[in-house]
């Protein structure tokens, strides 16, 4: 299981979260500022180059690579701000949609993150 450091780019915690999982078939979980990968097998390993190089993709993506330094170090990897500039989830920013989890692949709400999480992995069967 590998866990992923998203203290700095909170704001993109979730889109990341479901890219990342979607490219290495993992199962993905939520913890305050972090989330986790599973291997959908037991036997399989999750491999940390291979989330890093996700990551680096998803954050390409956004315009944000060059802007964060992805560092894994055994079954860790943290995003760092590189120039200092974080994305932080606005925390007075729509207190009510906060607290919506929704599928990014079929568009299923819950108010539970756990539900969701629960959800997703129907999706990775
Ligand atoms: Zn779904």
């Amino acid at each position: 299981m590998l866990t992923v450091d998203c203290r700095d780019v909170t704001l993109i915690k979730n889109e990341l979260l479901v890219y990342v999982a979607d490219q290495m078939a993992a199962i993905p979980t939520i913890k305050h500022d972090q989330f986790t990968l599973s291997a959908l097998d037991d036997d399989d390993v999750v491999d940390a180059a291979e989330a890093v190089s996700a990551i680096r993709e998803y954050l390409n993506s956004i315009d944000q690579g060059g802007n964060f330094a992805v560092v894994s170090i055994n079954d860790m990897i943290e995003i760092r701000s590189i120039t200092g500039k974080i994305l932080e989830a606005d925390p007075s920013a729509s207190e009510s949609q906060n607290n919506l989890y929704s599928c990014s692949h079929c568009g299923f709400v819950t108010q539970y993150e756990v539900e969701l999480t629960t959800h997703m992995r129907i999706h990775y069967l």
